[in-house]
């Protein structure tokens, strides 16, 4: 069974077609500048096939879909004879609202619930709106698509963690509360755990710390999400490498009334300029800020120790908030690669009986304990795969 995966941004478009025997990758690629010019870079993983890195015209994502679709079945960069090979769609979508507690088959109805949650997210679902319908017009009404949530794996969250203390009314009509994001991630790397660890996911306590461009934790008991430090959006939580995460929404009306700014000039600044790039005023980029502090910069050292402090933090409020935790996993760009950041973070969870290996943590990108045998809380490495998450749900949901 061969699916594609498909994540649709609002000018971008990157995909990977999956061989699901063996859940090989046979070929990944991204669309950009969608709508501007256009943009195709297209890597085949399969010996003999050549790479394809031009520029091509992509009015909309339904040229941008066509483009992939030559490319996937074309002899030179190809990776299948014709597109009848592609069995199935599988498309991260990013909020499902309360509507979705799992990955769904996509039907009109699902497509108007995920139209329905556009306010709650209306940077990303339209484009995930329009990835899905140009899969359609592409490949065919009948072509099987299923949608992958960010918040689904978090629709678990009892009531006393997703309620807002805010008049009852936002809720109940508007649906205002903690969603949670990056779901998908922290499902993947909580399942890779268990096997690790030799235990089913039900009998762990897990705190995962997914940190990459977005960055947010997860308490996963016993196979379910409890709680998640992104919220409504993703802007809160931690400080990311541009969002502001937590903040005294005091700050936005002092800072609007200060400067004459409007609500959507502060959101942005909030969402674009602050994080670790505000705060170091150098960049969002950790290897940038690493570089920065050994050169002795203050500004990237106190971008770097404030979310090493507020990774801690989160992560002791969730073993208080479970009355403890069996492991704890680091994840995605930062969390995978950065042994200096693991390392910073670790020296805060001594408390817990935790105990950081300072050689296994020189690992990079692979799947490994970083704490000693002694340990009594496990520290791990897991890289992320959202993308072979959403191809195993697609090949669940079409065989259902
Ligand atoms: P996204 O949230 O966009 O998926 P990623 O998970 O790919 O982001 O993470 C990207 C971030 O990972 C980069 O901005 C960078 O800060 C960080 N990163 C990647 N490699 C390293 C490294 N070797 N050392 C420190 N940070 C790294």
């Amino acid at each position: 069974m061969k699916i594609l995966v498909i994540n649709a941004g609002s000018s971008s478009l990157k995909y990977q077609l999956f061989d699901m025997d063996g859940e090989k990758v046979l070929a990944k690629g991204l669309c950009e500048r969608i709508g501007i010019d256009g943009h195709l870079k297209h890597t085949p993983l399969i010996e003999g096939k050549e790479v394809f890195d031009e520029n091509v015209n992509l009015p909309t994502h339904a040229e941008a879909i066509a483009a992939v679709i030559e490319k996937l079945t074309s002899s030179k960069y190809g990776a299948v004879a014709s597109m009848s090979e592609i069995n199935a769609v599988g498309h991260r979508v990013v909020h499902g609202g309360e509507y979705f507690s799992s990955s769904v088959l996509i039907t009109d109805e699902v497509l108007k619930a995920i139209e329905d949650c556009v306010p709650l997210a209306p940077l990303h679902n339209p484009a995930n709106i329009t990835g899905i319908n140009a899969c359609k017009k592409v490949m065919g009404e009948n072509i099987p698509q299923v949608a992958v949530f960010d918040t689904a794996f978090h629709q678990t969250i009892p009531a006393k963690a997703f309620t807002y203390a805010i008049p009852k009314e936002y809720y109940e009509v508007d649906k205002i509360r903690r969603y949670g994001f990056h779901g998908t991630s922290h499902r993947y790397v909580a399942s890779r755990a268990a096997a690790m660890l030799g235990k089913p996911v039900e009998e762990l306590k897990l705190i995962s710390c997914h940190m990459g461009n977005g960055s947010s934790i997860c308490a996963i008991e016993y196979g379910k999400s409890v709680d998640t430090s992104m919220g409504f959006t993703p802007l809160v939580g931690l400080p990311m490498g541009t969002r502001c995460g937590d903040l005294d929404s005091g700050v936005i009306q002092y800072i609007m009334n200060k400067y004459g700014l409007n609500i959507n000039e502060i959101i942005n600044i909030l969402n674009c300029k602050s994080g670790m790039l505000g705060v170091s005023g150098i960049s969002s980029d950790f290897r940038d800020l690493d570089k920065s502090a050994e050169e002795g910069d203050k500004h990237a050292q106190l971008a770097l120790d404030l979310f090493h402090y507020d990774v801690a933090k989160v992560v002791g409020s969730y073993a208080a908030a479970m009355n403890g935790v069996d492991a704890i996993i680091f994840t995605a760009g930062i969390g995978e690669n950065s042994k200096d950041t693991r390392a910073e973070i670790c020296k805060y969870f001594n408390y817990l009986g935790c105990e950081l290996d300072r050689d296994a943590n020189m690992a990079r990108g692979k799947e490994t304990y970083i704490s000693t045998p002694d340990s009594k809380v496990k520290l791990l490495v897991i890289p992320t795969n959202e993308e072979l998450v959403i191809a195993r749900d697609t090949k669940e949901n079409i065989t259902k």
